[in-house]
């Protein structure tokens, strides 16, 4: 089945949609993710079967080809590829397109909506999220890659770190500073937002050695004179942080639904293992010391779930989300990261195997609590904008 347009679904669409992503699923098992964990080849059948079922287009307007659906669905999908074997390397090749594209849907001028909006559902339209910098870090307002205006175009000098996906990227939507950091009153002032061709003269890229999620690259990129015609500017010069925002809540939430998916598929394995592992002449499972973490951490997870719906539901109203994006991030990537701990210590030193899958998702899963954002970044956010507390960062 393909997933087909539904503006607010009710319950059935939201059921047929998740059942189109399961029937997805359903053909990329253990050892496909096992393979791509260990060749880092991109998951290229996995991105053609997902496409082939529609889930690339799912926040894309219907004008445009798109299902037109909200966060929310977005994010349930997303839960469900990590809640399977597929786990963040899955996620990693769908989500992109739903976030990343956010900015353009909404601030995009009318030629930049109706050239590039159309290729994403047919996964024409790979594209990198550029904003990271070695030297400014958590602290976005304190990048230097800047554009300098030149006639009809932009030209574009500085460098990039951590970029995922930026050597299958065909375009890449680029924060830079328009406006030097000194010049601005307000510092989030003076960057703007760029979509450019990944392939643009002057684009290197050096792929980053890693930890896990090996299926999509993470790569240094340099931008060294690279020439931008400025009709590829993104909102208005000088706003791209604000312009970004709606890309980064939408960002969160999605975060979260993969934390939530990837700590119940790491419950689920340590559940079946609990039953079958005999120790002591009966199942591990028999035992409260086994059984009661693996109930705790559940609980947390289903709660971190009702956060982050809470925060897509408030998103797709149109209404502010900042301070419940952020909460559920939190909430959700510390309860998966007690549940992959609970679940690896219930397979006892098989946890520790690559036969198992938890060993795969043990190396995923820190990733998303450092990024697209710190948790020590999202309780700062909480402690100055929910609380009232003075700005510490
Ligand atoms: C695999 C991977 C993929 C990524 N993909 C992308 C991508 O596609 N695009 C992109 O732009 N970026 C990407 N990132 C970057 C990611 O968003 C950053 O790594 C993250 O935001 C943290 O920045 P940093 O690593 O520079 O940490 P730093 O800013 O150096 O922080 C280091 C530590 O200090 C803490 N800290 C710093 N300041 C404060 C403070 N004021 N209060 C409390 N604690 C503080 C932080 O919380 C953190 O624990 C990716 C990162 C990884 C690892």
């Amino acid at each position: 089945m393909v997933v087909t347009s539904k503006n607010s679904p009710d319950l059935a669409t939201r059921e047929l949609l998740l059942g189109t992503v399961k029937e997805v699923l359903d053909d990329f098992g253990d050892s496909y993710w096992a393979e791509i964990d260990r060749s880092g080849a991109f998951p290229a059948e996995f991105e053609r079967a997902a496409v082939a079922a529609g889930l690339m287009g799912t926040m894309i307007p219907e004008e445009y080809g798109g299902v037109g659906l909200g966060v929310t669905e977005a994010a349930l999908i997303l839960r469900d590829i990590a809640n399977s074997p597929a786990g963040l390397d899955g996620c990693s090749v769908v989500h992109m397109g739903m976030f990343g594209l956010n900015p353009i849907r909404l601030h995009g001028s009318r030629e930049q909506r109706s050239t590039y909006l159309p290729m994403a559902p047919g996964g024409e339209l790979p594209n990198c999220f550029i904003v990271t910098e070695p030297d400014a870090g958590t602290d976005t307002t304190r990048i230097t890659t800047f554009a300098r205006r030149d006639g009809n175009d932009f030209v574009i000098n500085g460098r990039k770190v951590w970029i995922s996906r930026a050597q299958e990227a065909k375009m890449g939507l680029l924060l830079c500073r328009t406006t030097p950091y000194d010049d601005v009153v307000k510092k989030t002032d003076g960057m703007s937002l760029f979509f450019l061709p990944m392939d643009a003269p002057g684009i290197s890229m050096r792929r980053i050695p890693k930890m896990g999620r090996h299926g999509v690259d993470s790569n240094e990129v340099v931008f060294d004179d690279v020439r931008v015609s400025a009709s590829m500017m993104v909102g208005p010069e000088g706003s791209g942080f604000y312009t970004l925002l709606d890309g980064i809540n939408p960002e969160r939430i999605m975060i979260a639904a993969e934390a939530v998916g990837l700590g119940l598929q790491a419950v689920t394995r340590a559940v079946e293992y609990a039953k079958e592992r005999v120790v002591f002449g009966r199942a591990i499972g028999t035992n409260q010391g086994v059984q009661l973490p693996l109930a705790d951490v559940y609980s947390q997870l289903k709660a971190a779930e009702l956060l982050m719906l809470d925060a897509a539901s408030l998103y797709d109203g149109g209404r502010p989300c900042g301070a419940e994006a952020n909460m559920a991030k939190l909430r959700a990537t510390e309860a998966m990261h007690l549940a992959i701990n609970v679940s690896f210590e219930t397979h006892g030193g098989y946890g520790y195997a690559k036969e198992f899958a938890i060993e795969r998702y043990y190396r995923q899963a820190p990733l998303v609590r450092v990024a697209p954002v710190t948790n020590n970044l999202t309780k700062a956010y909480i402690a100055t904008h929910v609380l009232g507390l003075p700005k510490s960062y």
